[in-house]
């Protein structure tokens, strides 16, 4: 999948799912461990939350670790290489 063009998707801040977090659904679904800092490009801060992304040339919408102020941006970003993204899909993630 690509790393490049990314967005946030917008009026997802009330989503829930069986997880308790969007972080927690990240954790239980990618099989990895939760990384000290953000996915996006150029971004340092520490991962605090699962933001909900989506991509032109991409279908569905994905979970990634990112910090707070990068699950506000609202111009196209860049995710660093070999992040794990996860399907924001509760139907094929945590509702099975
Ligand atoms: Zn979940
Ligand atoms: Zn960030």
């Amino acid at each position: 999948m690509t790393n490049k063009g990314w967005k946030n998707k917008n009026g997802t801040s009330n989503r829930t799912c069986n997880c308790g977090s969007w972080k927690n659904h990240w954790i239980n679904n990618s099989g990895e461990k939760w990384p000290a800092r953000c996915s996006i490009l150029g971004c340092n801060n520490s991962a605090t939350l699962g933001a909900h992304i989506i991509n032109n040339n991409v279908s569905g919408e994905y979970i990634v670790p990112a910090c707070d102020s990068c699950n506000k941006l609202i111009s196209e970003f860049d995710l660093k290489g070999r992040i794990k993204l996860v399907s924001a899909n509760k139907q094929k993630t945590c509702q099975q």
